[in-house]
């Protein structure tokens, strides 16, 4: 039987191992992917150095949650993705990130990105062995929504679609996203220049994004950023707001995406928007992490905090045709910044760590 390789987690903070199990035949219903793409996201370091899970199950933890590949081999029964378009072996697929049970409320009502079901544990080395994207195959088990890639779009766009893309959509469209809005995007990352993108082409007025780094920023503007603003040149929170204020006619921003993970930029994110305007909660999901409130501003300004997480599956295909539409104008492919072969796992973690230090990485790409 042939075997594929996938990257495992034994100890957290330490390099992976690299294990080979037997590819799966799937089950009815499932899909085998043979991974073309998968991105390594802010939350795959926390995990890695332990911050956002449980303990490590006794086999390891399978790593990776965002990527796509080509369908290897279709389970019985299966002859068409989610919207009902016919699919063969060796299509582009995209799958939902999500492991939704299908039977919670939350599922139920439609918000399978909620699901209050019990989530697989991904431990190594239990069937089907595939259930990380950091491997030669990922297994799409049966009820998981997938859809056909388009044409148009080339691989090197599609590793972050169903992680970065998915939840920075999602909570604009949860904060109430429309026309002639403000939007502040706290950080320039693969999410922030996601979120900057998706934010011009829902009709945002101006798009600001704070980060530290000048490449990125460049980056965002490339991305649809109408302005930019450099933090080390306004190092304190009193300049930012101000700076904020003043690109905002006075007025505040509407909407304030959080994409760093940094706990105190909740309350500064508080005081950039307007009066009625929603601050979203999406970078800071380490758990315990604690910050000062002073509740009142939520009523004098009339704010609302909204915290969300990844994105309903029916998104992803909406998403996929708007980078179709906007690929000519929008670098896409520009938001992977490093790609290495998946023996390199190690080295494209240390290269992506940013946790004490900044690193010029905007996203690395593992390419099996
Ligand atoms: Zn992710
Ligand atoms: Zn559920």
């Amino acid at each position: 039987m042939a075997a594929g390789r996938v990257v495992v987690v034994k100890e957290y903070g330490k390099p992976f191992a690299i294990e080979e199990y037997p590819v799966p035949d799937p089950e009815p219903g499932a899909i085998l992917l043979r991974i073309t793409q998968a991105g390594i996201c802010g939350s795959d370091l926390h995990t890695w150095r332990g911050e956002a899970y449980a303990p490590i199950p006794p086999n390891g933890r399978v790593m990776g949650h965002e990527g796509t590949g080509v369908i290897a081999k279709l389970g019985g029964g299966v002859t068409t993705d989610s919207l009902g378009r016919p699919i063969r072996e060796g299509d582009r697929l995209m799958y939902a990130a999500i492991a939704p049970c299908n039977r919670c409320y939350q599922c139920i009502n439609g918000n399978q990105n909620w699901c209050s079901g019990a989530q697989p544990a991904r431990q190594a080395g239990e069937f089907p062995y595939f259930t990380g994207t950091y491997a030669d195959y990922y297994y799409i088990p049966p009820g998981r929504p997938a859809f056909r890639v388009p044409d148009e779009l080339p691989d090197d766009v599609l590793g972050f679609v169903n992680c970065a893309t998915g939840t920075v959509t999602e909570g604009l469209l949860r904060a109430g996203a429309k026309e002639g809005d403000y939007v502040v995007v706290q950080g320039a990352g693969g999410l922030g220049l996601n979120a900057t993108a998706m934010a011009k082409d829902m009709g945002a007025h101006k798009v600001i994004v704070l980060d530290r780094l000048k490449q990125r920023l460049a980056l965002a503007r490339e991305f649809g950023a109408d302005h930019t603003i450099d933090i080390t040149e306004y190092p304190t929170r009193e300049e930012r707001r101000e700076r904020i204020w003043d690109l905002t006619e006075g007025r505040g921003a509407d909407i304030v995406l959080e994409l760093v993970g940094r706990p105190e930029l909740l309350v500064e994110g508080l005081d950039y928007l307007a009066n009625g305007g929603t601050f979203v909660e999406i970078g800071n999901i380490v758990r315990h992490a604690t910050v000062e409130l002073d509740p009142s501003v939520l009523i004098s300004g009339a704010k609302r905090i909204l915290g969300s997480r990844m994105y309903r599956p029916s998104l992803l295909p909406m998403m996929m045709e708007r980078m179709v539409k906007n690929r000519e104008t929008v670098p896409y492919h520009k938001i992977v910044s490093n790609r290495y072969p998946l023996a390199s796992v190690n080295d494209a973690f240390a290269e992506a760590e940013w946790h004490e230090r900044q690193t010029a990485v905007s996203r690395g790409m593992l390419v099996p």
